[in-house]
């Protein structure tokens, strides 16, 4: 059985865990997800992560502003999010990003609600979490202007052509349930090519389950089935994986080395 699996990327604060979140957790440690980031999409839900975090030692909280609420991008949006930000236990900026497939929010607003968390994230020397959909090229842009900045490429789901751009640009990369699906060849592609140094695993809870559990609620003890299918097309094994990944996340997002209980 696997342990010490750390889901880089899940919104537990979500209101669908809000009748059973404990068992939620508690299904998660029983699988092996001992660890999890967990992510503000505005700043009432990084409030949330920051506070659900703050009572549990193996939850981390991230305060950002989802692309889809980039319509919520005004000074007192700024203002709030930059103080969550520089708290101590907030360990990343975001998510943020870029999304042109659902476009929820104008291109404008999403364009420089991006580009004002990566110049927040480089100037607090913390990790940025990055959603890009159907927006490749503009992600890129944004990320290579903003040099030095450090972060995640979080439920990456483009494939072997775009990869070696963000690895160039030093970001890690995170592979959600999608990379399970019948269909992703060239999403698996990439999971089976990026270097072991940036790999992370992260369900993205409540959405996107993986296989076997397609259209259900995600929850993160769903991530241990992720790290079993990237392990398998990577031919390692699923204890090296896990160990490799959660190192991984632990230098990314500054945390404590996880101390696996056997
Ligand atoms: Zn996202
Ligand atoms: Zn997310």
């Amino acid at each position: 059985m696997t342990r010490g699996v750390t889901d880089s990327h899940c919104h537990v604060w979500w209101d669908q865990f809000d009748e059973d979140r404990d068992l939620v957790l508690q299904r998660a440690r029983a699988a092996g997800v001992e660890r999890m980031v967990v992510v503000g999409t505005d700043v009432e839900t990084s409030r949330a992560a920051l506070e659900l975090a703050a009572d549990d030692a193996e939850l981390f909280g991230t305060a950002g502003l989802h692309p889809h609420d980039a319509g919520k991008f005004t000074e007192a949006t700024r203002r709030a999010l930059e103080e969550l930000c520089q708290r101590e236990d907030c360990v990343a900026v975001g998510e943020t990003g870029l999304d042109w497939f659902k476009e929820w929010a104008p291109r404008d607003a999403q364009l420089s609600s991006f580009r004002w968390h990566l110049e927040l994230a480089r100037s607090l020397d913390k990790p940025v979490i990055i959603h890009s959909r159907e927006a490749h090229e503009d992600t890129l842009e944004l990320v290579q202007a903003c040099r030095g900045v450090r972060g995640v490429m979080h439920c990456f789901v483009m494939g072997p052509e775009e990869l070696p751009h963000y690895v160039d640009a030093g970001l890690h990369i995170s592979f959600s349930g999608i990379v399970t699906f019948k269909g992703s060849a060239s999403n698996q592609e990439a999971a089976r090519l990026c270097p072991e140094e940036l790999l992370l695993v992260e369900t993205d809870a409540p959405f996107l389950a993986p296989v076997p559990h397609r259209g259900e609620r995600n929850e993160p003890a769903f991530c241990a089935e992720t790290l079993r299918f990237v392990a398998d097309l990577r031919g390692v094994s699923v204890d090296h994986l896990s160990r490799v990944t959660s190192a991984n996340a632990a230098r990314l997002f500054g945390l404590p080395p996880l101390t696996v209980h056997a």
